[in-house]
């Protein structure tokens, strides 16, 4: 199947509540503009290099979102267009984009990545520092970061059962801090979960933003 068949198959699956990521990291802009051709508008990078290099050379109208781990030192040369950062486990990072989008004159939407897979190498914070970070006095003086949900991975097993258990454990973070810390925050609306391998189980467990790379560009050549 070509990239255009696997965009359009995807769309027409995927409940209407779910937004599709194409994630195009280590892909040339060929593939990119091939989802693009197919009307794919949304993509996700992990590297800023790469991805202010893919910016600078693929259509404006791209709605571009950071999912990998953000360096602070490279918050400023995302800011200028990001659209969504997936991935913020950090008051650090928080702080560094606030002053950044603030230099640009932008308010920058973030999504709280959140740790509950097994594997010790995976970023993000658990969901008790999740709350913390939530409650601190200072994340509402940011006027120029949007805290709009929660993103989160499950661990790489074949463990249905356990994959099931992680998603579920964070919707339900997300349904408390939705209706608790974040009531008064219209923006806290996203829950970015499920990748390729793994996508329909974290639909069923509420995700509306999946981030879908192999499946539709191939095996990744690092
Ligand atoms: C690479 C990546 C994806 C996409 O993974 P696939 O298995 O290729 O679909 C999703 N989320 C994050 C955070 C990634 O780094």
């Amino acid at each position: 199947m070509s990239i255009a068949q696997r965009i359009q198959e995807l769309k027409q699956s995927l409940p209407s509540d779910v937004t599709l990521v194409a994630v195009s990291k280590f892909h040339p802009v060929e593939a990119l503009q091939a989802a693009y051709d197919a009307g794919q508008r949304v993509f996700g990078e992990s590297r800023a290099q790469e991805l202010v290099a893919k910016q600078r050379q693929l259509p404006a109208d791209i709605e571009w979102h950071f999912i990998g781990t953000l360096q602070t030192n490279k918050v400023k040369e995302i800011v200028p267009f990001i659209s969504l950062i997936h991935s913020v486990d950090s008051f650090r990072l928080l702080q560094e984009i606030e002053k950044q989008a603030a230099k640009v004159d932008r308010v920058i939407r973030v999504l709280l990545e959140i740790h509950v897979a097994q594997e010790e190498t995976k970023h993000g914070l658990t969901p008790e520092a999740c709350r913390q970070l939530l409650a601190d006095e200072a994340v509402t003086h940011l006027p120029h970061v949007r805290i709009c949900g929660l993103m989160g991975m499950a661990s790489n097993t074949d463990d249905e059962a356990q994959v099931k258990a992680e998603f579920h454990q964070i919707h339900a973070l997300f349904s408390e801090l939705k209706d608790g810390i974040c009531r008064s925050n219209p923006d806290f609306t996203w829950l970015s979960m499920g990748m390729s391998h793994d996508y329909p189980l974290a639909i069923a467990e509420g995700s509306n933003l999946i981030r879908i790379g192999t499946y539709i560009f191939g095996e990744r050549v690092y």
